[in-house]
């Protein structure tokens, strides 16, 4: 349904110009002269505007001049009616010589909406075409960015935990815990650059799995004893149910989606300690769940958690929203899935499904 401003003055002609408009399926407004029509467009700027010529308190003609200057208004389409035919009526995009037959003007309405839409979407087009080159731009100046980190941070990861030796041995505690601090700090700093190399190579698809028969049990043993020793303070409880025999792998990807999960688990866990890894099985496919019972995730931002740099929170210190992109990718890759499932305070489900063929 489009706008069309009709201006007429009159009354019996507007009228029936509005109930044509209206039966083609369109919302008309009205206006009995060019100053209320200029007024009424300004207003709510139209699709369309129908326009005698000679009127009262401003011509069609002027009508049609003045909506042109003005830059909200000057690509609206503007058909123009008239008995005589005014100088300067090639401005308007059709002009009608009245009287008008019906059949001739609903032809008119129609074709001047229907450019009207093609320009429209040509200019959306236009728009989403440039957004698109924009975000690539930025998107390989990131990874530029992120590659040329590399090595610098590396270097200085390096000295830092030289330094860091060196101060142990001499027993200088102060200076201990400031290049512990760097070192966290630069620790938090490389595992973004590789998040966000790690993201540009699976959206490009240039990440390839080293996938080897893997058995699961073990292999979540092993995960919840690393996570145990980190989060003493944390309760992981793991419930493995029945044997999975061994799945094709690439288990360091698979321990990093897991790491993801069970790091925001912690992270997002509230005044819960209470974090479950479970595996269960269906036909085709092996279920890994992570569950915890904390600060849950709004309704609004479950669908987007998994894209690129979306955070459901607004706390920046506490992440940067490519890890679960890169889960959910490295499940792709496996032929898998991951999904969650979660409500505000009541805590979150994030199921990474792996199909069971090795
Ligand atoms: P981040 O590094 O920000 O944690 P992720 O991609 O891992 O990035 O997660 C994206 C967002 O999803 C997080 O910022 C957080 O808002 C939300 N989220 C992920 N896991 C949980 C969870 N277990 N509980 C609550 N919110 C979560």
């Amino acid at each position: 349904m489009s706008l069309v401003l009709i201006a007429e003055d009159e009354e019996a002609l507007l009228e029936v110009f509005s109930e044509v408009v209206e039966d083609l399926g369109h919302r008309v407004v009205r206006a009995h002269n060019g100053e209320e029509a200029l007024m009424l467009a300004r207003t709510e700027p139209p699709d369309l505007v129908v326009s005698d010529h000679m009127m009262p308190r401003r011509t069609g003609m002027q009508l049609l001049h003045a909506m042109r200057s003005e830059p909200t208004l000057s690509e609206v389409p503007f058909l123009l009616l008239s008995a005589a035919r005014p100088s300067g009526r090639e401005a308007a995009q059709t002009f009608l010589a009245k009287p008008v037959d019906l059949a001739t003007f609903e032809h008119a309405v129609n074709s001047a909406l229907q450019h009207r839409a093609t320009v429209r979407t040509e200019t959306a087009q236009a728009s989403r075409e440039s957004a698109t080159a924009v975000s690539l731009a930025r998107e390989e100046m990131l990874n530029w960015v992120a590659h040329e980190l590399k090595t610098p941070l590396s270097s200085a990861r390096l000295n830092t935990q030289m330094l860091l030796r060196k101060v142990q041995k001499r027993g200088i505690e102060d200076e201990s815990r400031s290049a512990e601090a760097i070192l966290r700090q630069l620790d938090r700093m490389n595992g973004l650059v590789t998040s966000i190399l790690d993201a540009s190579r699976l959206a490009d698809g240039k990440l390839e799995l080293k996938q080897v028969p893997t058995d699961l049990a073990p292999f979540l043993q092993d995960l919840m004893q690393d996570w145990r020793e980190m989060q003493p303070e944390m309760d992981f409880a793991l419930q493995l149910g029945e044997p999975v025999g061994p799945l094709s792998l690439d288990a360091e990807r698979v321990r990093q989606v897991l790491n993801n999960l069970l790091s925001n688990a912690v992270k997002y866990s509230g005044d819960s300690r209470r974090i479950e890894v479970g595996v269960t099985l269906s036909p085709g496919l092996v279920l890994i769940h992570v569950r915890d019972w904390g600060v849950g995730i709004p309704a609004a931002a479950l669908p987007h958690i998994f894209e690129r740099f979306q955070r459901a929170d607004s706390d920046r210190s506490r992440g940067h929203g490519l890890g679960l992109f890169i889960a959910a990718a490295l499940a792709k890759l496996h032929g898998g899935s991951l999904s969650a499932r979660s409500a505000l305070g009541e805590g979150s489900t994030f199921i990474l499904r792996l199909p069971r063929r090795n």
